[in-house]
């Protein structure tokens, strides 16, 4: 049965498992897709590229803007 997950879903079914926390803040760190725009200075093309990241109170600012 497929259902659609939630940010909320993702992140209590991680607490379940015993996610690692972040020694900083103590909060469970979360991995996000995240899609950067990326210009090589070379040829001064644009791409986009994908990193998964991991998200915490620390660094949720910078990678959510
Ligand atoms: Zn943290």
């Amino acid at each position: 049965m497929a259902k659609r997950q939630t940010f909320a879903d993702k992140v209590a079914k991680v607490k379940g498992a015993g996610a690692p926390h972040c020694p900083v803040c103590n909060e469970i760190l979360v991995v996000v897709k995240v899609c950067q725009s990326e210009q090589n200075p070379a040829t001064s093309r644009t791409r986009v590229v994908e990193r998964f990241v991991k998200v915490c109170k620390c660094n949720s600012a910078e990678v959510f803007g």
